[in-house]
């Protein structure tokens, strides 16, 4: 059994339920014990059995309750650091990969995304227009895939995408929605309005092939486009994959 203690209401409960078994159990020792003596002369008797249990184990579980919760905030916020980036707030690297192991038999697409010439807005507006651009991408990848997949800040500037389930047209529709608001919509930065675009490159999941290659087949086609001129998406042609894949 797994004791979750995240607000003040379910620690007090759980110290009122402890402290109510804490003082029952003696109450009915004692109870028994003088069965055949007049009340009148066990009420002293059960009060102080009751009496002690309450002052001693309501502080103490009350305590216990209070390490518990702090205990489990702690684990929570080191449970967000491990898995999510706290510049983007997107999922990383490792908890990405876990995921997309596991389901790796569910068909559907994966994509490389890099941003475009980033090193240039960093030398150009400074690291935190970098930063702001980083959250700007990493916003509208995330409104614009939705529910219909899972993003993750892959390292850098580049991001993955896993869309389980879909087909050819809807993910050329979301990468195509994708690039056309990275192209028109852009973020203020000191005076200057900034559009960073993304190359992407994307691999049908077949169920069959491991992650480790998918990614490998999906970073040569996000390499071929930026050499094709950057700004676009590619997906893996059967040639293309059988060359890879041999
Ligand atoms: P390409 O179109 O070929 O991908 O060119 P690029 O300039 O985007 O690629 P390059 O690998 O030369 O440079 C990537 C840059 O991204 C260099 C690195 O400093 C910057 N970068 C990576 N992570 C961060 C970050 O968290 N914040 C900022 N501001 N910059 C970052
Ligand atoms: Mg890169
Ligand atoms: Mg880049």
């Amino acid at each position: 059994m797994k004791l979750v203690v995240k607000t003040w209401k379910s620690a007090s409960l759980i110290s009122v339920l402890i402290t109510a078994l804490a003082t029952a159990v003696p109450l009915i020792v004692v109870g028994v014990a003088l069965w055949s003596i007049p009340m009148s002369q066990k009420w002293g008797a059960l009060v102080v059995s009751g009496a002690i249990p309450i002052l001693i184990t309501f502080p103490i579980s009350i305590f216990a309750m209070y390490v518990l919760k702090t205990l489990h905030e702690a684990l929570d916020r080191l449970d967000k650091m491990v898995k999510f980036d706290s510049l983007t707030g997107l999922m990383l690297r490792a908890p990405f990969l876990d995921e997309a192991r596991i389901h790796r038999k569910q068909l559907g697409f994966l994509a490389l995304l890099d941003a475009d010439h980033f090193k240039k807005i960093n030398d150009t507006h400074g690291h935190e227009a970098g930063d702001r651009a980083l959250r700007h991408i990493a916003a509208i990848l995330t409104d614009v895939i939705g529910r219909n997949g899972f993003v993750a800040r892959f390292g850098g500037e580049e991001f993955a995408v896993r869309l389980p389930r879909l087909g050819r047209g809807q993910v050329e529709l979301l990468f195509s929605n994708l690039s056309t608001r990275l192209r028109l919509e852009g973020f203020e930065y000191k005076g200057h309005s900034l559009k960073p675009t993304l190359s992407i490159g994307v691999v049908a999941v077949d169920g069959v092939s491991p992650t480790s290659e998918l990614l490998r087949r999906a970073d040569a086609c996000l390499y071929q486009a930026k050499t094709e001129g950057r700004d676009k998406y590619v997906f893996e042609t059967l040639d293309e994959r059988q060359a890879l894949t041999a």
